[in-house]
């Protein structure tokens, strides 16, 4: 799809970017944020949640869904990664300046008209992230913009904020989780909604990254960037999407939103040509246990050996066959409806008639379920859920008021991403009602002095970068052109100086700019693989191991190996640069067992040697060095001029 296709459906994007800080201590309390790992002792506790009311007396929807969930919390917490400020047992200490003056550095860099004073605020989250039910968060600045090309994207708001625990493990009424990421200090950068295709999208994000990692405290690796993005099409509703794994899912992302916006304005159109209406969906829930008595279907016969086990099901006048109807690959529009059955109902799943006859439910059973709903096997759908009959009727509760809101179009939602690039219902939109005052921390005033501490984190302007990627470090305009726009600007300019006088610093650009997109195209999972690996790659090149060549191939073999040394991998493929003597011999070998061709054919010696040595070198050895021996083996052992 091009970007006229977007601009024509009235795509609009925002975009949350949430950046990890990497500061010496956590944001309201003095554990490290990268802590060792210690031998220390451990300690593990317990605690169930509950919503508290706002600042004007409102309990959030999102936060009333997770409290009837009746969740346990379980919190694993070691010594030198967590303290009583993370087990919520102690006051929170003052905010980190550190981090402060960073957050204030990138607000410069971006633009922003910075607050004259800031205010903690506790945001409430009750879905055990936080072991105190909120996240503190403090606005920083406001109103900024960052060009993108000929673009100008608005910042809306810069937070800085309490990064939340590490999830580790969860089942339906468990969740357990680990302290060591709660407090790490977060940037949270919020766009506006100007973003009008899934490109500009990737590219606002990349460049948010980049300032934010070229003041040189950004945290790097996996999860240390995370986003959100807010898509809405015309017509549709505004969804926010949650815990996309990674910055290049982004525009994947977006393009499946707006195909499954677009199909459910299919649907409801559908059912307006249909001639229905939402009165017409009466959602009396029904007890059909006793037409599957003898059913052999597993999953129904699983259902029923189970105390109160039943099974419920719903009609859905008129529904025929828009079940089955794509939205995005592989979910359908039966898929979104079961969703909210599982989110609010805690159930497996659903079977609906579009999928029947199967899952072992024969035909004659299909029909005798129709006729017991009264529904009409011609125009109407039928869902089922088998499960314990109170969560089946919560769960068929939820699908009605799901199935009803199909009329109006698309329901304004939290989802989030699956790895595919697809998104499943995760929870209603938070209201506005779910922050109030953190009364434990007074308010920072931001001084002159304060402002001018923040300076020498804000990062070097673009033009002075350009100028010493040309002129220092010898890249040619198109390399220094795309490496300034690279969000590891800052990891190649940090490589550059430690192995610039080893390794051409044209090498290394070009792993950014030219090999990892080229393997991110051909679908190897490359940004799996860690910058300390990167780095060892490099430093394999200025040590000699092995040639620049087998840049590719050595990180395509990491990225399909994870864990995987450098080393072994060099090993494994069998690009471990010869040593000058093994080449020689290699040399040698071709020479003798061809003698009587290259006397005969002296002026064509050269070619068919080097031909036939970088048959076995190639990627191994740079080309030039191998010419340089077949032309002295060749003079030595054949007397060959060339
Ligand atoms: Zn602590």
């Amino acid at each position: 799809m091009n970007s006229d296709f977007y601009k024509s459906i009235g795509l609009k994007v925002g975009l949350e970017i949430h950046i990890q800080l990497n500061t010496k201590r956590k944001l309201f309390c003095h554990c490290p944020t990268s802590p060792e790992p210690v031998e220390g002792h451990k300690w593990v506790f317990k605690r169930y949640l509950r919503p508290a009311r706002s600042e004007i007396g409102e309990v959030d929807p999102a936060a009333l869904l997770e409290w009837g969930h009746n969740r346990l919390y379980i919190y694993d917490a070691a010594e030198g990664s967590s303290c009583l400020v993370e087990t919520d047992e102690e006051p929170p200490h003052m905010v980190d300046d550190e981090s402060l003056l960073i957050a204030l550095a990138i607000a410069k860099a971006l633009n922003m008209k910075i607050v004259d004073e800031i205010h903690v605020m506790r945001k409430i989250v009750i879905d055990g992230s936080n072991v105190s039910g909120f996240q503190r968060t403090m606005l920083v600045a406001v109103d900024g913009e960052i060009k993108i090309e000929d673009r100008r994207i608005g910042v809306q708001t810069l937070c800085l904020e309490e990064d939340a625990a590490r999830k580790l493990e969860e089942r339906e009424l468990e969740v357990h989780y680990a302290l060591d990421r709660l407090g790490i200090p977060l940037v949270e950068v919020a766009t506006d909604p100007s973003i009008d295709s899934p490109e500009l999208a990737l590219k606002t994000a990349l460049k948010i990254g980049q300032l934010a990692r070229l003041t040189g405290k950004a945290k790097r690796g996996l999860g240390s960037i995370r986003q959100d993005v807010n898509i809405s099409i015309a017509g549709g509703a505004k969804i926010e999407i949650k815990g996309i794994q990674h910055l290049f899912m982004i525009p994947k992302v977006i393009e499946y939103e707006v195909q499954r916006q677009l199909k459910l304005l299919e649907v409801r159109d559908e059912l307006a040509r249909r001639g229905l209406n939402p009165s017409m969906l009466r959602g009396d829930i029904v007890d059909v246990t006793h037409v599957f008595e003898k059913s052999q279907s597993k999953i129904i016969r699983k259902a029923l050996s189970t105390p109160n086990g039943a099974v419920l099901a719903v009609a859905l006048p008129g529904f025929k066959g828009l079940l089955g109807k794509e939205l995005q690959p592989g979910r359908r529009f039966g898929t979104e409806l079961s969703d909210y059955a599982r989110v609010w109902g805690g159930v497996g799943g659903i079977i609906h008639s579009d999928e029947l006859p199967s899952y072992g439910i024969t035909l004659d059973e299909l029909k005798k379920l129709y006729e017991e709903l009264g529904a009409n096997l011609e125009k109407d759908a039928v869902v089922i859920v088998a499960d314990e009959k109170s969560k089946g009727e919560k769960a068929l509760k939820a699908l009605i008021e799901r199935a009803k809101y199909s009329f109006i179009g698309v329901p304004e939602e939290t989802r989030a991403a699956n790895p595919d690039g697809t998104t499943r219902y995760a929870r209603p939109r938070p209201g506005a009602a779910r922050m109030y005052p953190e009364t434990d921390i007074p308010p920072i005033v931001i001084t002159r002095e304060i402002l001018e501490m923040a300076e020498k984190y804000v990062p070097e302007h673009p033009d002075v970068k350009y100028k010493k990627l040309v002129e220092k470090h010898s890249l040619s305009k198109t390399l220094a052109e795309t490496i300034i726009n690279d969000l590891r600007l800052d990891f190649y300019e940090y490589l550059a100086d430690k192995y610039g006088d080893k390794v051409p610093c044209s090498v290394i650009a070009s792993i950014f700019v030219n090999t990892i997109p080229m393997l991110r195209r051909e679908g190897i999972p490359i940004d799996s693989v860690d910058e300390q690996v990167i780095e060892q790659v490099v430093k394999a090149i200025a040590e000699g191991i092995v040639a620049k060549e087998a840049i590719p191939d050595v990180l395509a073999f990491i990225a399909k190996n994870p864990g995987i040394t450098v080393f072994k991998a060099i090993e494994s493929l069998g690009l471990k640069k010869p040593e000058l003597g093994e080449l020689d011999k290699l040399i040698e070998d071709v020479i003798e067992s061809n003698k009587e061709k290259l006397l005969s054919r002296r002026d064509k010696a050269f070619n068919i040697v080097m031909s036939e040595v970088m048959k076995t070198v190639r990627g191994r050895v740079d080309g030039g060095l191998v010419a340089e021996r077949v032309k002295t083996k060749l003079r030595d052992l054949l007397n060959i001029e060339t």
